[in-house]
């Protein structure tokens, strides 16, 4: 369970702070069936009548009222509860009730992190001023084992290769000289009168500052998949560290959608046309057909669900 307030250190004086949510997974359910209007039941296993709606299970009752038709109840089985319909809702990309959930975040961070993370555009953001107040004088210093090379094959990342201890130490220490220097002038302008506006024009990329950030579930998910650093995405090391500790909030708030997310967007693959044209001449290559449904597979660490779903993926 989160406690309002709680915080998780980031980086070397930066924090993610857990301010507020708003609904649940159970709540994504509801919301999925205004359209029949027939809400949430349960996680676990239960059937409804097809004709007069009603619902057993989890608890099964002991004995049932009649059903309206005389033929008696029509039962339908939700063996997995509502968490089948809420893996339909994701994996058929039915998004909005996904954006029922709201999380508000409170951050400090780098204004270099910052810079990237308001380009988030359906996020609500307030973050300190530094017209109304004086910036704190606290900047992001990386460590030794974070002062990598400039990577000679992708512009915008760093390489794997570290420097020697006694270079990063010497490169280390004089940022961490600038960064004094650079305070001290910003001092002596307020001190002597400068306005703040203007007075924080030296303010370099790694001064911190706070904000706090609102989003629904629906984009936050859309950050961690740019964010997080994984297959699909490749962000600046800073800010994937921010983006853990909010995947980890999001996960023990939406549980179950945390899941599908991870299921269906973070660990998951799309193929073009093109590749599945080639997947599919591949998979006859080596004997295997798809549409004459000769692939099969026993393997129990897969579903019916998924093998069918993947079966009608790689026919054409
Ligand atoms: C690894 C990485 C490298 C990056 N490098 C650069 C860079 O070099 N330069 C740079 O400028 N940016 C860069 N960015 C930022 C990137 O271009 C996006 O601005 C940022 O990731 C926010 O993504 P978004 O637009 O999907 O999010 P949001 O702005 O939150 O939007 C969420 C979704 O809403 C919809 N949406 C929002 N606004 C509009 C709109 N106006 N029109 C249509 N649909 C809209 C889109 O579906 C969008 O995906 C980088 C991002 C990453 C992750
Ligand atoms: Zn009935």
């Amino acid at each position: 369970m989160l406690s309002k307030g709680q915080t998780w250190p980031v980086l070397d004086h930066g924090y993610v702070k857990y301010i507020n949510s708003m609904g649940d997974d159970e709540e994504i359910v509801e919301a999925a069936r205004m359209s029949t209007g027939r809400g949430f039941v349960s996680w676990e296993p239960y059937k409804r009548c097809e004709t007069c709606d009603l619902v057993d299970g989890p608890l099964w009752m002991a004995s049932l009222p009649e059903c309206d038709d005389s033929a008696g109840h029509k039962w339908k089985n939700f063996p997995r509860g509502d968490v089948g319909f809420m893996e339909y809702l994701y994996s058929h990309k039915h998004m909005t009730p996904f954006e029922m959930p709201d999380l508000i975040i409170e951050f400090k961070a780098p204004i270099m992190v910052i810079w990237e993370w308001v380009r988030h555009r359906t996020m609500s953001f307030n973050i300190e001023s530094g017209r109304y107040t004086q910036l704190a004088n606290e900047h992001y210093l990386p460590s030794k084992d974070r002062f990598k090379k400039q990577s000679t094959t992708n512009k915008q990342d760093s390489s794997i290769e570290l420097f020697d201890p006694d270079t990063a130490a010497l490169f280390i220490e004089a940022l961490a000289r600038e960064q004094e220097q650079n305070y001290e002038t910003y001092e002596d302008m307020v001190a002597g009168g400068v306005a703040k506006e203007l007075a924080r024009l030296n303010a370099p990329m790694a001064r911190y500052s706070r904000g706090r950030v609102k989003a629904n579930l629906r984009n936050w998910l859309a950050f961690l998949l740019l964010r997080k650093q994984t297959k699909h995405s490749n962000p600046q090391w800073e800010i994937a560290q921010y983006a853990d500790v909010i995947g980890e909030i999001i996960k023990s708030l939406y549980p179950r959608t945390y899941e599908l997310f991870e299921e269906y967007t973070l660990y998951a693959e799309t193929f073009s046309r093109s590749e599945m044209r080639a997947l599919r001449i591949l998979l006859k290559k080596v004997g295997v057909n798809p549409e004459k449904g000769s692939l099969t597979m026993d393997d129990p660490e897969f579903t019916a669900r998924t093998i069918a779903s993947l079966m009608a993926k790689l026919k054409g």
